[in-house]
């Protein structure tokens, strides 16, 4: 089954103004535009997210948002649901980030959780595994991602199609500290297997996240199963994020 297009994705977290934040998107709309080889998709803060949704529908940009509850509805004061999200006009999210995972105590049965959640009410879902340094200099960097991609069990085939994955080493979020491309590449090669495994994951992508810029994407961006990026800091700035789509784009289709 062919694959989708490469997606390269920017995570605002909990950064920018309203006014910065539809600057931006408004920046990224055109670069949508202007890349079509690729997937631009950006997640802003939720109090944007139905803004910036509605101001890039009927363009190419993808809009996201950063977290959602596993329920439909309820008495979880401070949260929001998918089905909150997709009536707000969003139709993508990233579940278990390693901010997630770290300071508000996320573990791999929640997040499942609100995988399916995310998946039954219509939401595509861009899901972060990654390890430690810990984990990486004990071995076990792959058995950690191959633990947290259990996530994906039980799904059904129909809604499959909605996952990417983004592998993002804990050590490399937000320090400068980027993997190798061969570091990247193995951890690729290992999540393709795992995909192929559990079967109807063939058009997943995977991403690769953790201080990604414009001077280290295209040796990434080179190698087998890297499907496209998810970045952080780097995606706040449009002009280095532009820098970033650009370079990566051609190196996607030379590799196709
Ligand atoms: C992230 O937050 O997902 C991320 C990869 O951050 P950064 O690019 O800043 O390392």
């Amino acid at each position: 089954m062919a694959r989708l297009r490469p997606v390269i994705a920017g995570n605002w977290k909990m950064n920018l103004t309203r006014e910065e934040s539809l600057a931006l998107a408004g920046q990224c709309m055109k670069l949508a535009e202007e890349i079509r080889s690729v997937s631009v998709r950006v997640f802003p803060g939720y109090l944007v997210a139905a803004e910036a949704a509605s101001l890039a529908s009927g363009s190419s940009l993808e809009v996201g948002a950063q977290n959602c509850h596993n329920e439909s509805s309820g008495a979880y004061t401070g949260e929001v649901s998918p089905a909150q999200l997709i009536d707000a006009g969003v139709r993508h999210i990233l579940i278990g980030h390693s901010e997630r995972r770290q300071h508000f105590g996320e573990g791999d049965t929640l997040i499942a959780a609100k995988v399916k959640a995310a998946l039954k009410h219509g939401l595509n879902v861009t899901l972060c595994v990654g390890e430690t340094i810990g984990e990486r200099d004990a071995g076990k960097a792959g058995a950690v991602v191959a633990t947290q991609l259990k996530a994906l069990d039980g799904i059904e085939q129909d809604a499959r199609l909605g996952v990417d994955i983004a592998y993002e080493p804990v050590w490399a979020i937000g320090t400068g500290r980027t993997a190798t491309p061969e570091q990247a590449a193995e951890i690729h090669s290992l999540i393709r297997a795992e995909l192929d495994a559990k079967r109807g994951f063939a058009v997943s992508r995977i991403l690769y996240g953790g201080s990604v810029k414009s001077d280290n994407c295209e040796a990434l961006a080179s190698k087998k199963h890297v499907d496209g990026f998810l970045i952080g800091g780097a995606s706040l700035k449009g002009e280095e994020f532009a820098k970033i789509v650009r370079t990566s784009a051609v190196v996607f289709a030379a590799k196709q």
